[in-house]
């Protein structure tokens, strides 16, 4: 990986030093399926990063865990939304 790549990078990911997640079990972040992710979403919803944090796993397709305070589930609704939505905005304009 090249320098300006590594910078690009960490400038991405600079909201992470401001996250409400630092220094909480990762683990709640990834429960096992069919597991609460009440406690994980709790920890987001005070989040000052939380639309940065959402926002970083939608564009990079993030799978798997509580990101932005969704679900992979949560977070595929809102992808197809946002297509959708996408979709009738051309649809007006042309
Ligand atoms: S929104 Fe949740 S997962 Fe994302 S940085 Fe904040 S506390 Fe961590």
């Amino acid at each position: 990986m090249d320098v300006v790549t590594l910078l690009i990078d960490r400038q991405d990911r600079a909201w992470q030093h401001r996250a409400n997640c630092m220094g909480v079990d990762p683990d709640l972040f990834f429960p096992e399926r069919g597991a609460s992710t009440r406690e994980a979403k709790a920890v987001c919803r005070g989040c000052v990063v939380r639309e940065e944090c959402l926002e970083y796993a939608l564009a990079n397709g993030e799978k798997f865990g509580i990101w932005g305070g969704l679900s992979e589930r949560e977070r595929r609704r809102l992808r197809r939304q946002r297509v959708l939505s996408a979709q009738q905005r051309t649809a007006l304009v042309s």
